[in-house]
């Protein structure tokens, strides 16, 4: 593969694979560009070098081909204000002869977007002979797009079959991920501290799995917790339990202590008598909750235990909510654990936050520019967590 930053675009046609499936309303406005705003550096890097881009994307998921609610079109103005004194021009369709002729006028300093490519069922089945009708478009490809990487589709991972190994490369957004989640997997410096929230186990239990390889410390949160408590024999009241996985939750300690793993567990919670903004809560010992209450946050004890391992570690790596963030009642847990993290980090050590809910609790604190990393990836970020290898990553490494 070919390094990005070292490449020399200069009168070269770049295919980037973006991620500009961004939310709209009802208007067709868009109401969060994140997505769009962290690919610029890669875009602007091919254009100051003096090449071209074209923009390959998805947008939704249009079930029955070409729909207008899922038109790439929407982005267009977006785009331009996003790339000042730039010629944005658009192709009706990303494959065809309007995309073929657009592309091959495109100037030097000239973007050109593509329609949305989930417009043809081939995008998503992975088909060859669609990945080959892109990949002519361009002289080399970026993938840019970290968020469907873990996706065998045309554009994230076939196509890149047909570009020779020094015309295909990561974009910057999909480097710095790649770079932030190999690091934490790969390279971590010890004490590595996983914090693992969010409601149900069964939906962390692969990336859990995985970690007991890696971490020195897991931190388990959230609805999760209480199913590790109830296996133990414990009561949790009405809070949120898997029962069909109090087994594996067992499993999971046993396996952590022979692998000389500590796994904490909340030690005290904040109860409520009902899942509501306006429940009256309370706070007890985690293992000993009054039948009529839930667990809805980690309690104080267990912030101050978990911030202690939090601020002796050198490497974090933090997944979902220590509770039910959404609602203020029920915040302090999650707030406290990012401050933490937040301290860690400002003390030299290396933090990612990825998956959903721990991105938005980071945002909601303002915490996001003060620990290492916030992942974009989402989905694609937590099955890398999981030790799974990402077709898209894998695509641009091989050969
Ligand atoms: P996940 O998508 O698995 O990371 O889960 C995130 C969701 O878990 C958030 O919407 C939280 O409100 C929810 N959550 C966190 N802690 C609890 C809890 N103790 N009880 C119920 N839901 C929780």
């Amino acid at each position: 593969m070919a390094i990005f930053s070292e490449y020399n675009f200069s009168s070269k046609k770049a295919l980037i694979r973006v991620d500009f499936n961004v939310p709209l309303n009802e208007h067709f406005e868009i109401t969060d560009d994140t997505r769009m705003t962290s690919t610029m550096p890669t875009i602007k890097k091919i254009l100051a070098d003096g090449g071209s881009v074209i923009l390959m994307s998805h947008l939704g998921r249009p079930k029955d081909g070409p729909t207008d609610k899922y038109s790439l079109k929407h982005l267009v103005s977006h785009l331009k204000t996003l790339l000042v004194d730039v010629k944005v021009d658009f192709a009706n369709d990303c494959i065809g002869q309007e995309a073929i002729d657009k592309s091959a006028a495109l100037q030097n300093g000239e973007v050109l977007l593509l329609e949305n490519l989930r417009f043809y069922k081939e995008e998503e089945k992975g088909d060859a002979a669609f990945a080959e009708k892109l990949s002519k478009l361009g002289d080399v490809y970026v993938n840019d797009a970290f968020g469907t990487a873990h996706r065998a589709h045309a554009s994230t991972a076939v196509i890149a079959n047909y570009f020779a190994a020094d015309k295909k490369m990561f974009g910057l957004l999909m480097e710095a991920e790649v770079i932030s989640a190999e690091k934490v997997l790969h390279a971590a410096e010890k004490p590595f501290t996983a914090i693992i929230g969010g409601a149900k186990v069964s939906d962390k239990i692969l990336i859990i799995e995985n970690l007991l390889n890696r971490a020195t410390d897991i931190i388990i949160g959230g609805g999760m917790a209480y199913t590790f408590w109830k296996a133990q024999g414990k009561m949790i009241g009405n809070s949120l339990c898997e029962d069909d996985r109090m087994p594996l939750a067992l499993e999971i300690l046993a396996k952590a202590k022979s692998l000389g793993v500590n796994i904490h567990l909340p030690i005290d919670s904040t109860i409520a008598d009902k899942f509501a903004a306006d429940a009256q809560t309370s706070n007890c010992e985690s293992y000993g909750i009054p039948s009529g209450w839930m667990g809805l946050d980690i309690g104080q004890k267990a912030v101050s235990d978990f911030s202690e391992v939090i601020l002796n570690s050198k490497t974090i790596l933090w997944n979902g909510p220590m509770g039910v963030f959404e609602m203020e009642k029920f915040q302090n847990g999650t707030k406290s654990i990012a401050l933490a993290v937040a301290e860690a980090t400002s003390n030299g050590a290396f933090s990612l936050v990825g998956g959903g809910d721990s991105v938005a609790a980071v945002n909601m604190f303002h915490l996001a520019d003060k620990v290492s990393y916030v992942s974009t990836g989402g989905g694609a970020m937590l099955e890398y967590f999981e030790g799974k290898i990402l077709p898209g990553i894998a695509a641009i490494q091989k050969g």
